[in-house]
């Protein structure tokens, strides 16, 4: 609709992280490299911070739409728009602003004006008037300060002006990297997944633990896993994934401890790998996907006999989510599907019907203290198999799954 000659910039605007003090500049350079990760393998120009917001230089090769995708995932981000240059004369601004409208018709419009720079000699109210003056002269709009139907946004800056129409929602958040790592014990389902994004857009860089009883059952749930893997990197462009081997643990529970007991058992022993594996990764907490009352495991009573065998803050970002929520999430995420793909849980197979719902404490302790606990550990985190994930480069082949 715009001449893409002229309109060949996307001006990205921060809005929480400009409010972090004087942490900032770190926010921002943060920002700034995530971006510049986000498009490394586009015809990017240039990546540069500029007087409070963040501008993008499209080369000719670069569409619009797909640079603009990677802007949506890159957390940290409160709007951003496809803008063009301009110089700070007003009459040169306006025909250019003019030029890149051809085409273009509305019921209505107003300029919004942004000094940058603010020893610019007129106000922001006056160059809207100029700038708003000159354009409906030219086209006859009528000008609608309240809901006009074109918002023609300028931004003067020292020596030269931007300007675009409308802006686009970013994704919000933090940029991710900013809080520190969290490590997401990520089953196959729909909630863990959107934990791990709920917690990447907080700023956390979130590292992937699956537990799977391959080759006692398919390899389904690891596909599904790395899969779900491969769409969160998109987010935070690398990921590590850890695969942990979990039959023989649930085989010797098995043997060991009573049916209605057992969910509880492996849920502890899960957190307990997952924090070595914390602690090797330096990360500072640990996330699941679980919800108050969501199934019989997620009671009050198990989830604090589950939480108290971590040392480490164990984070439920989506405790208080109802299903329909969580799903809507990970419909919007792109999770949902590959979540839905059937596979043998490694939790269901070797779960009664009946799990209890109210674990005591003392009673769990008597029933794992018969388990070689340090030596299932151990021997689960030396099995571990580790997988990288990059993005834009993707490195595992989809089409390889068997
Ligand atoms: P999800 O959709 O995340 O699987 P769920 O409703 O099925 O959640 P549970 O199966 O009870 O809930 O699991 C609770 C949480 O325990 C999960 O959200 C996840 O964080 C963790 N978890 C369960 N199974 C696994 C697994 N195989 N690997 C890694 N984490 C797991
Ligand atoms: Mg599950």
């Amino acid at each position: 609709m715009v001449g893409r000659d002229t309109m060949n910039s996307i001006v990205v605007h921060y809005q929480e992280i400009a409010l972090k003090g004087k942490n900032r500049p770190w926010f921002l350079g943060r920002l700034v490299r995530n971006l510049r990760g986000a498009v490394a393998d586009l015809d990017v120009r240039a990546v540069r911070p500029l007087m409070g917001r963040i501008e993008i230089v499209l080369g000719p090769a670069a569409t619009r739409e797909e640079v603009g995708e990677r802007v949506r995932r890159t957390f940290g981000i409160a709007n951003f728009s496809y803008a063009a240059r301009g110089t700070l004369d007003l009459d040169e601004l306006s025909s250019a602003i003019l030029r890149d409208l051809e085409g273009r018709t509305c019921r209505s419009f107003r300029v919004s004006v942004r000094r940058a720079d603010k020893r610019y000699p007129l106000t922001s109210p006056q160059v809207e008037r100029e700038v708003g003056g000159r354009i409906q002269a030219a086209r006859g709009w009528a000008v609608d300060l309240e809901e006009a139907d074109l918002v023609i946004h300028v931004e003067l800056l020292t020596s030269e002006a931007f300007y675009f129409f409308g802006k686009e929602r970013g994704p919000g958040g933090l940029p991710v990297g900013t809080a520190g790592r969290v490590v997401c014990l990520m089953s196959g389902g729909i909630d863990s997944p959107v934990a791990a994004h709920r917690m990447m857009k907080r700023g956390c860089a979130v590292t992937f633990v699956h537990f799977h009883s391959y080759p006692i059952l398919s390899r389904a749930s690891q596909e599904k896993a790395r899969e779900l893997a491969a769409l969160l990197t998109q987010w935070q462009q690398r990921s590590r994934l850890y695969l942990v081997p979990f039959g023989d643990i649930q085989q010797q529970v098995v043997l060991a401890v009573p049916g209605p007991m057992r969910v509880v058992v492996y849920r502890r022993l899960m957190m307990r790998i997952a924090e070595q594996i914390a602690r090797a990764r330096a990360a500072q907490a640990l996330v699941t996907g679980e919800v108050v009352g969501q199934v019989a495991s997620q009671t009050l009573e198990n989830l604090a006999v589950i939480g108290s065998v971590a040392t480490l803050p164990v984070f439920r970002p989506l405790i208080g989510m109802d299903k329909d929520e969580i799903t809507a999430e990970a419909i919007r995420l792109g999770s949902y599907p590959i979540s839905i793909i059937p596979d043998q849980d490694c939790c269901t197979l070797f779960t009664p019907r009946n799990p209890q719902t109210r674990a005591r404490l003392p009673q769990i302790e008597a029933a794992e203290a018969v388990l070689p606990i340090q030596e299932l550990v151990a021997r689960a985190v030396g099995e571990t198999v580790v997988e990288d994930f990059r993005f834009p480069v993707v490195p595992f082949d989809v089409a390889s799954r068997t």
